[in-house]
């Protein structure tokens, strides 16, 4: 069996636990198992209509009221439990934070190894695995020899579609014995980000402005741009440490993935660290006055030219139009 640790928002799984299920649904294929998923969480047992369609054949529901706020060592110590009654050939974790610090700490507590951020994985002899490396500006070809192999599927390299109306996924609950000791670390309370609207990484459009944009009073005309394209503005980080986007704007190995139809790039040079955070985009179109700029390279359209001039008159003509 292979086993996908899904995450969910009251009964919704997750986008990237959804795209993760595609990695996992390959390798039940190459190992003719069967697709089983974890959940933790009052709700959990929900996402079984879902989950069915996504190829899962058993939700193994974890079910301790201490586990509803987010305990990363009392997650791994059940999944811990889980795999050892169960037996998986491989767990299967989104590539995301929560997922990796669960993986992490179940992977110490087997005294297995752990293999993050997949991308493809050929289960024919042993595990030989593709994963992203540094934010994935490296791509590396691995070996993993594990009796369960613990992998995480890269976020944003897979697609979270269903496969067709399958049965509603078969609910087991899973009663895990745990101790006060694996929930001193725990989520107590969750503040809201004051970020209105649609979150970045889930945005059809962005706009980022980084150090060319200029100031902080500059990046009105990028709104404008985003509003009318009916999008959000991100940033670089060299915009974030000037003080003029705060840091949930920031796009990039140290911010937000992004995975829009249409990137707009404004005064953005392009460094490694920034493309690794937008090479999920469709399309990228570049403005900035250096024809020499990497980002230039990169992108798919650039406009070379002044961000001041090019944006507002970008504005007037989609005013025009909407
Ligand atoms: P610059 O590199 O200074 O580029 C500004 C660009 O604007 C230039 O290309 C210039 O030609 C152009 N320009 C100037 N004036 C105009 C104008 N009027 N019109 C049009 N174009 C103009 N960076 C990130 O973005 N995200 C990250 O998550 C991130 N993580 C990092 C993690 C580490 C460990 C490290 C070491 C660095 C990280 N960085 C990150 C920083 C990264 O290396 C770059 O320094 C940063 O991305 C540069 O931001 P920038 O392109 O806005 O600025």
């Amino acid at each position: 069996m292979i086993l996908g640790v899904v995450e969910h928002a009251g009964g919704e799984p997750t986008e990237s636990s959804l795209a993760m299920l595609a990695l996992a649904r390959d390798l039940a294929a190459q190992t003719d198992s069967l697709l089983d998923a974890a959940v933790v969480g009052p709700e959990g047992a929900a996402t079984a209509d879902t989950l069915g369609d996504h190829g899962v054949e058993t939700v193994h529901h974890v079910t301790d009221e201490r586990l509803d706020a987010y305990a990363p060592e009392a997650r791994a110590e059940s999944l811990r439990q889980l795999v050892e009654e169960r037996s998986p050939e491989a767990v299967v974790a989104p590539g995301t934070n929560r997922g990796h610090e669960v993986l992490a700490h179940a992977g110490a507590k087997l005294d297995l190894p752990v293999a993050t951020n997949c991308i493809d994985v050929d289960a024919d002899d042993g595990y030989e695995l593709q994963r992203l490396r540094w934010g994935g500006s490296l791509l590396e070809h691995a070996r993993l020899e594990a009796d369960v192999a613990l992998l995480s599927a890269a976020e944003h390299e897979f697609s979270p579609e269903a496969t067709g109306d399958g049965d509603e996924a078969v609910v087991s609950e899973f009663s895990p014995s745990l101790d006060e000791s694996d929930f001193r670390v725990r989520v107590d309370r969750i503040e809201e980000s004051e970020t209105e609207g649609v979150p970045l990484g889930e945005a059809r459009v962005v706009v980022g402005g980084g150090r060319g944009v200029g100031s902080a009073e500059d990046f009105e005309q990028l709104e404008e741009l985003a509003d009318l394209l009916d999008g959000v503005v991100g940033s670089s980080r060299a915009a974030v440490n000037e003080g003029w986007r705060p840091h949930d704007d920031q796009i990039g190995q140290t911010g937000t993935k992004i995975a829009p139809e249409l990137y707009v790039a404004c005064g953005i040079s392009g460094a490694v660290q920034h493309m690794v955070g937008c090479k999920g985009a469709e399309t990228i179109l570049a403005i900035n006055t250096d024809p020499e700029a990497a980002i230039m390279e990169k992108g798919d359209y650039a406009v070379v030219g002044d961000l001041h001039e090019v944006v507002p008159e970008l504005n007037e003509a989609l005013r025009d139009r909407v």
